[in-house]
């Protein structure tokens, strides 16, 4: 059968694939002199994750592994069993510093539902021991909404409540950049990504400040890392698997 083209009889087979040929090589020299931003960027560390989900990673400060509370100031305080701790008596702080970071842990409130709102369940985890996660029991208890489970409090509700039921252990996964200071004014305000169980609920919030009760949040001046501390708030919230990473920093140049 002829082709009904006229190019194709005109040129006759060889033709065509020598053109052909050469108009891929085009594209192909194309490619190779694509575009380059004129950055060198280092070569990104080798990193080993951990064996299953959730687990930490080799570069990981593991903070809780279900043994002792050794890396926490008033660790004593709180209950270790059954490779989970129990908040009790105090709050805690990390011997360890730290500013903008990758914070993992995982969490109970009581299963057995006592007291409402503000009162059941609560805990928190305060990135630079001043600017709070909510950990509460939000699983079908209101309060306001800018003080339930994974809110930055009183500062920005979280965007769903993804809270699991009373007692079932629920997961955070929380990226954290510290805020900069110039004297004592702030030239870069801190902000905050959370995922509850997975669930995006926080994201890329700029933080107002500490995070206070009866304060409107502020920022005062402070050092460039601090403890982490998680709150006790008179109930038994448990905690198990908890490591933080320092954010490294990729620089590149010019
Ligand atoms: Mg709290």
């Amino acid at each position: 059968m002829k082709c009904p083209l006229e190019c194709c009889r005109a040129l006759g087979l060889k033709t065509w694939l020598v053109v052909t040929a050469v108009g891929l090589g085009s594209i192909g020299w194309a490619l190779a002199d694509g575009w380059e931003s004129g950055i060198q960027w280092p070569t990104p560390k080798l990193v080993t994750p951990g064996d299953a989900p959730g687990a930490p990673p080799a570069d990981a400060v593991v903070l809780f592994d279900g043994t002792n509370l050794d890396a926490w100031d008033g660790g004593d305080q709180w209950i270790v069993e059954n490779v989970y701790a129990i908040s009790h008596g105090t709050g805690i702080n990390t011997k360890e510093s730290f500013g903008s970071c990758q914070l993992h842990l995982e969490f109970a409130t009581p299963e057995k539902i006592e007291g409402s709102g503000q009162g059941r369940g609560n805990s928190g985890a305060y990135l630079m021991g001043k600017y709070e996660v909510q950990i509460l029991d939000s699983y079908e208890n209101e309060t306001y909404v800018d003080g339930q489970c994974a809110s930055i409090y009183k500062t920005m509700p979280p965007l769903v409540n993804a809270c699991r039921k009373p007692g079932a252990w629920q997961t955070y996964d929380i990226v954290f950049d510290a805020p900069v200071f110039e004297g004592d004014k702030v030239v870069k305000p801190a902000y905050v990504t959370v995922f509850q169980n997975g669930i995006l609920v926080q994201n890329h919030t700029e933080l107002l400040g500490g995070t206070y009760w009866d304060e409107p949040p502020h920022y005062d001046a402070h050092a460039e890392r601090l403890p982490l501390h998680l709150q006790f708030h008179g109930n038994p919230v448990r905690f198990r698997n908890i490591w933080i990473r320092e954010i490294p920093p990729m620089v590149g140049k010019k």
